[in-house]
């Protein structure tokens, strides 16, 4: 499907608005409109009905239930709520060290760094192996009874790494730390009703599972409700956890978005993203460029593919391709820094394959034909940029 003119092959930096989804918000913009915090009138309690309904189908998606759910702005803060929230609220106890795998999306590791230099704890990478899955051995090293939190994503935003969560969860837990799963880029890769049970803490953001922009969660495990202590303080919604009236529209939206994954037809959808995203880097293999695949082949998210354009600079073949494919470089939020992906760099590229990368993500509405198209057009780009002697000397 073409938006504009321009194939989409961006669906790791965001997900067009599902039109069902977008149907289901509707009636809470301006008929439904009642603030859901108000306990006085049938309207709060029409617009307070329609959040529990939502959060009941986030739970669904993830095997929780639905107190387990606290709505937030997006991943980010939900990354950020768990990591700051549980360690103000450890300041004191024994265990002050925490753990992120070193392919983090930024906002844990900035929220890292933070934790570090506001609030003392040691924080520290876990080494991933050249595919990107998390080196359980020198995990297991790592901890100890002083591991306040563990923090992994389950499916990478860059090279859509899917982590083995139940046996990183078995080895955290054994350590008696607390184990959080950045989920943002998972609804799109994988079943996840059985995930809950084997995580503490876990970050959904809605415009990465065809959802709304501005609306996320955090599935935060009972036992864990009281020991977090809240970023946003006002006027204590959301069991105190997350201040402010909730956004109706957009919860709505994010529950009509995870229910979509409920659906048998979810598995089928990405049966056919991942025979999209093997014939498009058959093809881009196969058109004789010197390429190759950044990441494991297995274990990965059905639509994620990460090229590596040998003598070429992944910001040149973009721009040339512009506005015909949507791509990108590492992930939408470090573009604009030119800086090469610590996520490339971290499973062994040289600076220079980090930056001759590009990421390509197939979605919901991307057709054959888009694959075909985008295939001839990234060909001709490259013959373009060498015409050109833009390709850089390998
Ligand atoms: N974590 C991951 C793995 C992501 O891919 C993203 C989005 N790039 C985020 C967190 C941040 O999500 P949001 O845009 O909802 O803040």
């Amino acid at each position: 499907m073409k938006i504009r003119n321009t194939i989409y092959l961006d669906h790791q930096a965001t997900t067009p608005l599902d039109a069902r989804v977008l149907a289901a918000m509707t009636p809470y913009f301006a008929e439904k409109f009642g603030n859901p915090h108000s306990a006085d009138h049938a309207m709060g309690w029409t617009a307070a009905q329609a959040i529990r309904e939502s959060a009941e189908k986030i739970a669904a998606l993830i095997g929780a239930d639905a107190d387990e759910i606290v709505f937030t702005s997006g991943a980010t803060e939900a990354n950020n709520l768990a990591l700051l929230g549980l360690a103000r609220r450890a300041m004191t106890g024994k265990r002050r060290r925490v753990l992120y795998s070193s392919t983090e999306h930024k906002s844990v590791l900035a929220t890292a760094r933070a934790l570090h230099e506001c609030f003392g704890f040691t924080c520290e990478p876990a080494a991933v192996t050249e595919d990107g899955r998390i080196n359980l051995d020198l995990l297991h090293g790592q901890l100890g009874d002083d591991v306040l939190l563990v923090s992994v994503a389950l499916v990478n935003n860059e090279i859509g790494t899917i982590q083995d969560i139940q046996v990183i969860s078995q080895i955290v837990r054994a350590h008696g730390a607390l184990l959080h799963c950045d989920g943002a880029q998972a609804p799109c890769a994988m079943d996840l009703t059985s995930v809950a049970r084997h995580v503490d803490f876990l970050s959904l953001s809605a415009h990465k599972m065809y959802g709304p922009k501005g609306i996320g969660a955090l599935f935060i495990s009972h036992p864990l409700h009281t020991q977090i202590e809240p970023l946003i303080y006002g006027g204590g919604q959301q069991g105190e956890l997350r201040s402010g009236t909730l956004p109706t529209s957009l919860c709505v939206g994010m529950g009509v978005a995870a229910t979509l994954f409920l659906d048998p037809s979810a598995e089928t959808e990405r049966s056919a993203v991942r025979s999209l995203r093997d014939s498009f880097t058959e093809g881009v293999i196969e058109s004789g460029w010197p390429v190759r695949v950044n990441g494991s082949l297995s274990f990965r998210h059905p639509g994620n593919v990460n090229i590596c354009f040998e003598g070429f600079a992944a910001a040149d073949i973009l721009a040339t391709l512009q506005p015909r494919l949507a791509a990108s470089t590492g992930s939408a939020c470090t573009s604009g820094i030119p800086e090469p992906s610590h996520v490339l760099r971290a499973i062994g590229l040289s600076e220079d394959g980090a930056t001759s990368s590009i990421r390509f993500s197939v979605g919901r509405h991307t057709t054959a034909d888009d694959i075909g198209e985008a295939i001839a057009l990234i060909t001709d780009t490259l013959k373009q940029l060498t015409t050109a002697g833009i390709a850089r000397s390998a």
